[in-house]
């Protein structure tokens, strides 16, 4: 509740210190209004710039600013959005506790010196009335859709908006989130978006856990527990590439690997093909290995893509 005090006050704050919108890349900018955004974009696309784009939910690590970083590569000006979004989120999930440290957030941004900080309130992305969602059928049926119910129309949903905000020639996504990726993928496929979505792979930390906003919730002794989930990923790549293409042997082998000890909960470990999420008895082309688990009362995944070279 403090925490949400605060980003009022940093909001009305920043709001009241707002000067003219015309554009200064020069200095990273705090947007927070749909409009404003919008007139940035088109000034910046009259002008003939490239906009790179990263869609976020705070509470920023090196795996969101590898991706900062790939979009800088990529284009001339850097949009980083920090919105938290309600509708992804089920009603027995971590909304209301998910971690926000605005200011800390705005100081790694401006150290990679990105140009603007898009960072609306959910009024502004979600105005009364709002009726409209987006859903991508099939790839939702898989993975994180069975047990998130309505998750990935939220991130559609809120995807396509920012996408129709910020008005970006790139958008980097991480492969972390590998049904995500796909989701946004085939939506911007689907519906003619013009714009490129980048993959990036998976930022890890020192001992192989992948990087997450939601690993500040895990103390020291469960992410001790939690490093189970690379050394898992490392058994299956290694029997991969030393020829095993079952997946019910790999499966086998990966959950022996997550239960070796006590404090880890299988969700679901699953062999599914890269690209239509549908799961396969034997990998033949391009296959992902998917892990979602819990350890205490945090729910982590992580995935490999396994590929025939
Ligand atoms: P989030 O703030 O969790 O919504 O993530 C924002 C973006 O950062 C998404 O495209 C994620 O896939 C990406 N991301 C999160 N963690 C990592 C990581 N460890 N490595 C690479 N990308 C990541």
């Amino acid at each position: 509740m403090r925490k949400a005090l605060k980003s009022t006050s940093r909001r009305s704050k920043e709001a009241r210190s707002r000067t003219t919108p015309t554009l200064s890349i020069e200095n990273m900018r705090i947007i927070e209004t749909v409009k404003e955004m919008q007139d940035i974009a088109d000034e910046l696309r009259a002008k003939g710039k490239k906009i790179g784009f990263v869609p976020t939910m705070g509470y920023l690590h090196e795996g969101h600013l590898a991706l900062v970083r790939k979009a800088k590569e990529l284009s001339d000006v850097v949009v980083v959005s920090i919105f938290v979004n309600p509708t992804q989120f089920g009603p027995t999930e971590d909304l209301a506790k998910y971690p926000r440290d605005f200011e800390r957030d705005r100081q790694l941004l401006q150290q990679e010196k990105t140009n603007i900080i898009f960072f609306p309130g959910a009024k502004e992305i979600y105005p009364d009335g709002y009726s409209t969602y987006v859903q991508v059928r099939e790839l939702e049926d898989h993975l994180c859709g069975k047990s998130r119910t309505g998750h990935f129309v939220g991130v559609a949903t809120v995807v396509a908006k920012l996408f129709n905000i910020v008005k970006p020639h790139f958008a980097v996504f991480g492969q972390k989130d590998y049904q995500q990726l796909r989701v946004i993928e085939r939506m911007v496929k689907d519906l003619n978006m013009d714009l490129e979505v980048v993959p990036y792979p998976t930022v890890r930390e020192e001992g192989g856990l992948a990087m997450s906003s939601r690993n500040s919730y895990l103390g020291a002794e469960e992410r001790e527990k939690a490093l189970r989930i690379y050394a898992t990923i490392q058994k299956v790549e290694e029997l991969f590439k030393a020829g095993e293409r079952g997946s019910a042997v790999l499966i086998e082998e990966a959950k022996e690997v997550l239960q070796s000890s006590e404090g880890v909960e299988i969700e679901y470990v699953t062999i599914s093909d890269a690209e239509t999420l549908v799961e396969i008895d034997r990998i033949q082309h391009r296959a992902v290995l998917a892990i979602a688990c819990r350890v205490g009362k945090t729910r982590l995944i992580d995935n490999t893509i396994l590929t025939e070279v």
